[in-house]
């Protein structure tokens, strides 16, 4: 996937002083093995997975898989605690939210944000966590994960009739029809935002899976939501995490616009957001980086 590469130069020239590499080692096994169950991650090491399962996975399982994957959850652990530190973070990948604890399913292996969930909770156990998921399918496997544990509130907002089929209840999901406009999704996110607020306030971490998919030219998000429209919508999430004061770790989650540059775009501009939104003096905001403290 060229998005992730693409988008890191855009941002490192978007943003100098901004961005930096401090994730080199892949998520150790012990990481995994509090979400993965020890058979899938030896059947994705050693390619036994059956035709069906590589299918349903959409990449050629293997050790170069397995330990790409463990660097991008090793990664989001990592924004997770520089979000606890700083307020925000993002990992620029991450958001694989259909992978359950047995099987990958959609592009994603592992269950990033349920490792570092689970990372969390081994060091504040009773703490609440929230993961907000506008990316345009539904973090079924997020749910899944978390199915059950009243500290975890999994809110998505996705097309009903799109991938995947069968949808495994979250806390709290919303169902747009196919092709809704984007008004239709920015009322709709406003209302499952106030939900969120009455039933799991104040939590003291959130997730947050932006997803590059709802815009208008993706290939498989099925929305129409505009560069503007995305716009609003990351200053929902991010006004929402503010006013719960909640630090909050953003993630990629899927992007496959027609225009394989412009993917990279979306995910570049969330991020600049959330840094203009964190960092008042940000380059969209203010004075020139250059005069300013990076933030990492
Ligand atoms: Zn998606």
């Amino acid at each position: 996937m060229d998005k992730f590469w693409r988008s890191e130069a855009m941002l490192r020239e978007q943003c100098p002083g901004y961005v930096s590499t401090i994730v080199e080692a892949p998520a150790p096994e012990a990481w995994l093995h509090r979400v993965h169950s020890v058979d899938y991650l030896e059947r994705i090491r050693h390619g036994r997975l059956s035709s069906e399962e590589r299918v349903r996975l959409g990449l050629p399982p293997g050790e170069a898989l397995l330990t790409r994957s463990r660097l991008e959850a090793a990664g989001t652990v990592a924004a997770m605690w520089a979000a606890r530190d700083d307020g925000m973070a993002c990992n620029l990948g991450g958001g694989t939210h259909h992978a359950f604890g047995d099987r990958g399913l959609g592009y994603c292996v592992l269950n990033d944000v349920a490792v570092a969930i689970r990372a969390w909770h081994a060091r504040f156990p009773t703490s609440r966590v929230a993961v907000i998921d506008t990316d345009a399918h539904q973090g079924n496997g997020t749910h899944g994960i978390f199915s059950g544990d009243e500290r975890v509130f999994t809110f998505s907002i996705h097309v009903g009739r799109n991938y995947p089929a069968e949808k495994t209840p979250g806390s709290l999901d919303v169902e747009l029809p196919r092709y809704a406009s984007g008004e239709e999704y920015l009322d709709r996110l406003a209302t499952g935002m106030e939900i969120m607020q009455q039933r799991f306030p104040q939590p003291s971490l959130t997730f947050w899976i932006a997803g590059a998919d709802p815009h208008e030219d993706d290939r498989f998000g099925q929305l129409r939501l505009t560069d503007r429209h995305l716009a609003e919508r990351d200053l929902q999430v991010l006004g929402w995490t503010r006013r719960q004061g909640t630090p909050c770790v953003v993630l990629y989650g899927g992007g496959y616009n027609r225009d394989r540059i412009k993917t990279a775009r979306i995910h570049a501009d969330t991020v600049a957001r959330v840094l203009a939104f964190h960092q008042p003096h940000s380059p969209q905001n203010g004075p020139p980086l250059g005069q300013l403290r990076p933030s990492a």
